[in-house]
């Protein structure tokens, strides 16, 4: 089984919003190119957030400007 790594650049990695724990680009999203727009490192951890936002809003705190070029 060859390795490729010669001219492979590794993957980028970030640190997710919602546990804080790095993980890694992905194929599916390198491939379209998302990965700047990704900030949890799974669905679970990107509904957990999204659900904590919708409860805080519902408790009346003041949303957080999300800006988006
Ligand atoms: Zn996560």
């Amino acid at each position: 089984m060859p390795r490729r790594t010669a001219g492979a650049r590794p993957a980028a990695t970030k640190t997710c919003t919602a546990c804080g724990r790095p993980f890694a680009d992905r194929g599916k999203w390198r491939r379209r190119g998302v990965f700047a727009d990704v900030r949890y490192c799974s669905d679970a951890c990107r509904r957990a957030a999204t659900r904590l936002r919708a409860a805080a809003r519902r408790a009346g705190a003041a949303p957080s400007p999300d800006p988006r070029p």
